[in-house]
């Protein structure tokens, strides 16, 4: 590709409406440009990117035995009436009618509609094992759209399910799964870890979801270095570490802390270390029920721990205004004693002597609170986040943590779509049976920005390897050099995906772009070349120079294809 014949709209400047870095260089190297609010056109350059993920995500997945299909985005309400997603489903679902006043959604996933194919079609366990796949957009209405394509409203997403004749099947199709997951995000050169992981609104018991390790990722991991062990933080069981020394009880005084509201500024105001002061938090239950939940100062409540104990109730926190009806002072000053609705205590508060609680009277705390003589919960559970100190569930080992940005996401669902469509198959011993299904996601558009917030630095975006839209530059800075230049980009171009930049521009405007764009090797004809024929080579992750004559120059490309990690 001649980059003259190529539009690639670079932005010198970083752009104001972009927080996160992949978004700030997806738009500065002209990859993306935003239509409306989480919906993005991919330009040229990035939809090179965008195919180059595909057809990795496609071989595997090909490889693996599943099956390519094409299925609507637009999908009638009647599959999702069936299964109960048509109410469940939460304003992420875009609703809206046809012409002749027929309900239909924008589909944000597509179990229902794969669900169906299978039921009319599939009849015999003779044809199961049944993977089938698709790489296409989806739609979701997301409340708060952000970061570019990371957390678009409408994306691409490779979707795939499966179909067994029993749950032993359903472990080998979810084995697959995992480890074809493990080599498409291998291939993409990228460094990623697979955790345990919440079902969220999808459903099923298992789950596991593949994280791009990365500081900016919105999920935090735990995981163990001794045993392999790792989770979302959403789902880490908190193992404390700390041995509560022995410490008898003091007596409950109730102190005045005027004006001191957070558990930082009471521990500050107390002069005690903020893991003494406890946070009670009201929730409220189905719009109807009020629920306490005490956690200590340092930290945090879970709340997928919570809507696990609140078994599928809607639950959100009060406001100011509730908090004060529900308890008679402000947010701040509440506690778990003397409480007129239920209380939850997380479990680091069993034998934990002497700590801070809010009296529910403004300005006013008790100290030397203790659990069981000042209060007695109506459940101890574990409710909070695991956090540095805490130890791995499986084997004691201390937890180590690390962020990370969610690309793919497995779970064994079971038979929850098969039971509710009624799609049954008939199986060797005559009975008709529902299938039990997996499925499968990765969020084909997301792995381009958790790219770039794992491969980049000052300059701009490195590009892996792999999953480069160009994997080699070749320009020169002189016009005596271009006819050279162009065989070496012939030729290359045989083997390899090259961008010649031939522009009139000057040579500082190229290298700029150039390491903006991230194309990994940058072939320079320059000075050397007018020297003593020597071709520079740059590699862009390591700003590393080589200089080549042009007969070496294709070994040396190949070398360094084998050898980039
Ligand atoms: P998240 O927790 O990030 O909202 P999710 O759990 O809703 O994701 P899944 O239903 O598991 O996502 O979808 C499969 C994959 O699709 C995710 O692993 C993610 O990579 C991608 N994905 C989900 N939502 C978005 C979005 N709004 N924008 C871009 N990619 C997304
Ligand atoms: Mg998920």
């Amino acid at each position: 590709m001649r980059w003259s014949k190529f539009f690639i709209p670079t932005l010198r400047e970083d752009p104001s409406e972009a927080e996160v870095i992949s978004h700030k260089l997806l738009l500065r190297a002209g990859m993306i440009r935003k239509l409306a609010s989480g919906i993005y056109n991919f330009l040229p350059l990035g939809f090179r990117a965008l195919k180059k993920i595909e057809n990795i995500v496609r071989q595997e997945m090909d490889s693996a035995g599943a099956l390519e299909i094409l299925m609507p985005l637009v999908q009638p309400a009647e599959l999702w009436q069936e299964t109960g997603r048509w109410n469940d489903y939460g304003k992420e679902l875009l609703r809206f009618k046809d012409r002749k006043d027929h309900d239909f959604c924008l589909g944000p996933t597509h179990e229902e509609v794969v669900t169906d194919i299978v039921r009319r079609d599939v009849k015999s366990y003779k044809d199961l094992p049944l993977i089938l796949y698709q790489i296409a957009v989806k739609f979701r209405d997301e409340i708060r759209p952000r970061f570019g394509i990371m957390r678009a409203r409408e994306f691409i997403m490779k979707d795939a399910y499966s179909f067994d004749a029993d749950w032993d099947g359903l472990d080998k199709s979810y084995q697959l799964m995992y480890e074809t997951y493990q080599k498409i995000f291998s291939n993409c050169g990228l460094k990623f870890k697979a955790v345990e992981a919440h079902t969220g609104a999808i459903g099923g018991d298992v789950s596991h979801e593949f994280m791009v390790l990365a500081e900016t990722g919105e999920d935090v991991l735990a995981f163990c270095e001794k045993c392999g062990y790792a989770s979302n933080i959403e789902l880490t069981p908190a193992v404390s570490g700390e041995k509560y020394s022995f410490e008898s009880e003091k007596p409950l005084e109730k102190v005045y802390t005027p004006g001191v509201r957070t558990a930082q500024e009471v521990a500050e105001f107390l002069g005690l270390p903020v893991s003494k002061i406890t946070k009670t938090l009201i929730y409220i239950l189905n719009e109807e029920e009020a629920v306490a939940v005490c956690v200590r100062g340092d930290h945090e409540v879970n709340e997928v721990k919570l809507e696990k104990l609140f078994s599928g109730k809607s639950f959100r926190m009060a406001n100011e205004e509730e908090v004060r009806k529900i308890v008679g002072a402000s947010p701040g000053f509440i506690g778990p004693k003397n409480l007129k609705i239920k209380v939850i205590a997380d479990k680091a508060l069993e034998g934990y002597p002497n700590f801070v609680i809010g009296a529910n009277e403004d300005d006013y705390h008790y100290i030397n609170a203790n659990l069981g003589s000042t209060f007695k919960p109506d459940l101890v559970a574990d409710i909070r986040k695991a956090t540095e100190g805490d130890l791995c569930p499986k084997c004691g080992e201390p937890l180590q943590f690390t962020r990370g940005i969610e690309v793919g996401h497995i779970f064994k669902l079971g038979t929850k779509y098969s039971e509710s469509m009624k799609a049954t198959f008939l199986d060797k011993d005559g009975k008709m049976k529902p299938f039990i299904m997996g499925c499968y996601g990765i969020g084909v558009s997301r792995v381009l920005a958790a790219t770039i917030e794992q491969n980049h630095d000052e300059n701009g975006i490195i590009f892996p390897w792999q999953i480069a839209p160009f994997q080699i530059a070749v320009l020169y800075l002189k016009e005596d050099f271009k006819e050279n230049a162009e065989k070496v980009y012939k030729r290359l171009s045989q083997r390899w995906d090259v961008i010649l930049d031939d522009r009139a521009e000057r040579p500082g405007v190229k290298f700029k772009d150039l390491d903006l764009i991230g194309i990994p090797v940058q072939v320079i004809f320059g000075k050397n070349y007018e020297k003593n024929r020597k071709i520079e080579v740059k590699i862009r992750k390591t700003g590393e120079r080589k200089y080549v004559s042009p007969e070496e120059l294709e070994n040396f490309i190949n070398r360094f294809e084998n050898e980039k990690d």
